[in-house]
């Protein structure tokens, strides 16, 4: 983040070394053999990073939203898979913003302590873009609930105990669900083999007959799209600090590689057009890095216009991932395009960015809404 206070500098510095002496050594690693950060997740739990947003009277670190974005970027600088894994089990705020007592007793410290990890499960076969065409189906019964339906796409998908499930309730409405991976009638599919985020496990999640008692639903029955669309606002920061990390990681390696590599008697680095192209990767990083310092900004102000600016960082942040991965695969000539190096998998790492937390199509509509409703 942009001119960050002593407080989140001292903060990064942290994370940082942790990045660099735990995560970056096992990078290379995960997305060979497709394992899930084990080590580095129970690693970060000295810093405390899997607690970092609950808070400090339920074990968690009171880490506000730039807090939050801070450790996102600098983990997914070194290895994108292990800072999803680690900053997954952030999504059980929700519990905090919308459970009861007893729920948060029960969750958050399984969270702050690492003995459980979480998942969202949103998309569907039938369509992510659309969340409210879902047809998994929460049925109320004597004793609380049934659902049935299959989640897609999802992250953690057999690798965490806990899911945060949107099911329909009503004919238009939904509610949030609580369900453990060892519920009756849960199963996951095969782990889907994936483009990149190799380190980060995705599969189905697939309800029969998933018997849940009342204490697993999630506030009122009838108002999970407005929780989720809370939830999903603070996470489309989160995410944009994840792909902006990945673009600076991208940057960093072109940057050593450009100067050490020579060509025609000196560093690649003295040639005009690569210093031109590396400039344009730098403005890309520093854009998208103020960018989420405002949006930031604003929802910790409670600021209405958080919204639009998540959707602008969104964009611009998994933007600048793709396009600054390929300048930088790019600027590694050959060697750029081998699994050696970092900035082939970074490149693999960035498409996802633009595609979840909402499309960048997807936001870009969102972006004209709110600029439209503004005149
Ligand atoms: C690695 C990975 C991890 C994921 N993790 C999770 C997770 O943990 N939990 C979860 O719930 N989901 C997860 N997802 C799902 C992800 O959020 C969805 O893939 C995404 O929302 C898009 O949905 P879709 O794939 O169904 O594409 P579709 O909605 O079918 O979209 C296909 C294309 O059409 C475009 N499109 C759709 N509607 C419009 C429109 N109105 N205007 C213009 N263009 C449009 C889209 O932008 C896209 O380009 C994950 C996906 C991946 C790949």
């Amino acid at each position: 983040m942009a001119h960050l206070e002593a407080e989140y500098r001292d903060f990064r510095a942290s994370v940082r070394r942790f990045a660099n002496e735990e995560v970056a050594p096992r990078a290379a690693a995960l997305d060979r053999e497709q394992n899930p950060p084990v080590e580095a997740h129970a690693a970060s739990l000295r810093l405390g990073l899997p607690g970092l947003p609950y808070p400090e009277h339920l074990g968690g670190g009171g880490g506000d939203m730039f807090a939050q974005c801070v450790a996102m970027e600098e983990i997914a600088r070194v290895c994108a898979s292990t800072a999803l894994g680690i900053s997954s089990s952030w999504i059980m705020m929700a519990v905090v913003n919308f459970g009861t007592e007893d729920q948060q007793r029960e969750i958050v410290p399984q969270m702050t302590s690492g003995a459980a990890r979480c998942a969202w499960g949103l998309t569907e076969p039938k369509g992510g873009s659309d969340l409210m065409a879902a047809s998994t189906k929460a049925v109320r019964s004597a004793d609380g609930w049934v659902l049935n339906g299959t989640k897609r796409f999802i992250t953690n998908g057999g690798w965490a105990e806990w899911y945060l499930v949107f099911a329909r309730t009503s004919e238009k409405r939904f509610g949030l669900f609580l369900v453990h991976k060892n519920d009756a009638g849960v199963s996951f599919g095969a782990p889907e083999k994936k483009m990149g985020m190799r380190g980060s496990p995705t599969s189905d999640v697939i309800l029969e007959n998933c018997v849940l008692p009342e204490s697993r639903l999630l506030g009122d029955p009838e108002r999970g799209a407005e929780y989720i669309g809370a939830a999903l606002l603070k996470s489309r920061l989160q995410m944009s600090a994840h792909a902006l990390g990945i673009a600076a990681g991208a940057l960093d390696a072109a940057l050593r590689y450009t100067s050490e590599r020579e060509q025609f008697g000196q560093a690649i680095a003295k040639f005009q057009m690569v210093r031109g192209m590396v400039a344009d990767m730098a403005i890309k990083v520093e854009a998208g890095r103020s960018v989420l310092r405002h949006a930031c900004e604003l929802l910790i102000a409670g600021d209405p216009e958080a919204k639009l600016h998540a959707s602008i960082a969104k964009v611009m942040c998994s933007d600048a991932a793709m396009a600054v991965t390929t300048d930088a695969v790019q600027l590694h000539g050959g060697y750029g395009y081998l699994e050696d190096y970092a900035v082939e998998r970074m490149m693999r790492d960035a498409k996802v960015t633009q595609i979840w937390e909402g499309t960048n199509q997807i936001q870009r509509l969102m972006i004209a809404k709110e600029v439209y409703e503004q005149i």
